[in-house]
């Protein structure tokens, strides 16, 4: 579902970055997909060159990340907004729902943390071997 990611590479003519957005889980798969070289075109000198799937990085998808935080928040605000009355009327039998309902999206964001990292590192890590 999170597969959605931003790849780098550095220009062969003028060294600035070049990143496009992949759904392939690996360089195993997106060679399968675009083949072993990835014609780029770079936007800083407009020349374009071909590129093996090993010069490929996966970055950090800074993004998604925001838009977990995000929606966590909003999750967050949400509950506190519904549980309010409760949370300054309560009995102590309240108190531990309304703790289990703030850790929950506490957990669900680290999972989904964690998850957006080991994707990248499932990309980063397993490299295509090169046919000499
Ligand atoms: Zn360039």
């Amino acid at each position: 579902m999170l597969n959605f990611m931003r790849v780098e590479t550095k220009c062969n003519n003028c060294g600035s970055y070049i990143s496009f957005w992949t759904w392939a889980e690996d360089r195993i798969k997106l060679a399968m997909d675009k083949g072993e070289f990835l014609e780029l075109r770079c936007k800083s000198c407009k020349k374009s060159g071909k590129y093996h799937v090993n010069e490929l990085r996966a970055e950090p998808n800074k993004f998604l990340r925001l838009f977990v935080v995000l929606l966590m928040l909003v999750v967050t605000g949400v509950v506190f907004y519904f549980i309010y009355d409760i949370l300054f009327y309560s009995t102590s039998v309240y108190s531990v729902y309304i703790v289990g309902v703030l850790v929950f999206p506490s957990i669900a964001y680290g999972i989904l943390i964690r998850d957006l990292r080991l994707k990248r590192n499932a990309f980063n890590w397993p490299k295509l071997n090169e046919h000499n």
